[in-house]
């Protein structure tokens, strides 16, 4: 008889293990240590199930690259110990967490699958309990006795999207994230689909390796017509200021204005790097295509191609954080690290 798949799931806090205070109403994290109990068709599984619980759990808009790190070093220490890992978050920085961790890995052969909910898993109408039984299912998923999904995922609302192709797109919706940039993984409809083609598998085999440095010097910069100078000079003279993200206009638009550019010219000389990325749910940067855009490109500022905001901000903390030099970093920023920009 085949051994029952081995499944850790990391609870990290999140509207899924959430219950409501008596008189305010209000949302609040609470321990999750019995998630059997919660959820007693875990059983029906026939997992061995281990749960560990963060202590306090949070609501993911405190996350910080500290946990970020906890949750790594928690799958590094299991890792040959389980065939997958879930981790329960909260969906408001789901994106950047499963962004973050799909740079910190190397050499990753397991599933490492994000899930949450809308609703507490207490309610009623919770879409928490199918996406964590379905979570569950796609990380103890094999084939061949290989792992099906060997990547840094998120599980929701019947679909499975790479980690680092996310955004939260619905604040109560329960389709709460998209990947426009980049097909689905899995569909979980009457058959949990694979789509093989999509899914990344490490060439190197190696023994996992967890990079858990992060920067964070670093700010989102975000175009709008009227941006004035006082606003856009303070943010580039930020002491100790390393990176900034532009979310810029369209295919990595900005004004032409003199001034703007000088400022950015005047950064980068002072060694900030500028990674563009578009402020638009689709597409990519592509900085040849109008005068707009070229300037930026002549100026020395990095294309983020099709990178979500979430995708690249990690990307940045994360580089400025492993040490290399200047012209390396810029280098991966404009590359595929790990499947967040299509080539
Ligand atoms: N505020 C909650 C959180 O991100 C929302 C959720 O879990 O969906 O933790």
């Amino acid at each position: 008889m085949k051994n029952k798949p081995s499944i850790l799931i990391i609870y990290t806090g999140g509207t899924i293990g959430m219950v409501q205070m008596p008189v305010s109403g209000i949302l609040v994290p609470v321990k999750f240590d019995h998630i059997q109990d919660e959820v007693p068709d875990l059983n029906r599984l026939g997992y061995n199930l281990q749960v560990v619980t963060f202590s306090p759990p949070i609501d993911s808009s405190n996350m910080t690259p500290a946990i970020w790190v906890k949750i790594a070093n928690t799958i590094e220490r299991n890792y040959n110990k389980y065939d997958g890992f879930v981790i329960l978050h909260g969906t408001d920085t789901m994106a950047y967490t499963a962004s973050a961790l799909s740079y910190m890995f190397e050499n990753l052969d397991k599933p490492v699958v994000l899930t949450g909910a809308q609703l507490p898993i207490g309610i009623l109408r919770t879409d928490g309990k199918e996406n964590l039984i379905t979570a569950i299912q796609i990380a103890a998923a094999k084939r061949n006795d290989m792992a099906i999904v060997p990547e840094v995922c998120v599980y929701f609302n019947s679909k499975l999207f790479r980690g680092n192709r996310i955004s939260k797109r619905h604040a109560d919706d329960f389709s709460a994230f998209s990947s426009v940039n980049y097909p689905a993984l899995a569909n979980a409809g009457v058959e949990i689909k694979y789509f093989q083609e999509n899914i990344h598998h490490s060439a190197n085999k190696g023994i996992l390796k967890v990079r858990t440095q992060f920067d964070e010097n670093v700010v989102i910069l975000k175009f709008f017509p009227g941006m004035g100078r006082m606003v856009f000079e303070s943010i580039l003279n930020i002491p100790g200021l390393k990176g900034v993200v532009l979310e810029s206009f369209g295919s990595g638009n900005i004004p032409t204005n003199r001034w703007m550019i000088s400022l950015i010219k005047n950064a980068i000389k002072r060694k900030i790097i500028f990674l563009n990325i578009t402020q638009c749910q689709g597409g990519a940067v592509n900085m040849g295509r109008y005068e707009t855009g070229n300037e930026l490109e002549h100026a020395g500022v990095v294309s983020g191609k099709d990178m979500t905001t979430e995708a690249a901000i990690t990307k940045l903390m994360f580089l400025l954080g492993q040490g290399l030099d200047h012209e390396e970093i810029k280098l991966h920023l404009n590359k595929s690290l790990i499947g967040e920009i299509s080539e």
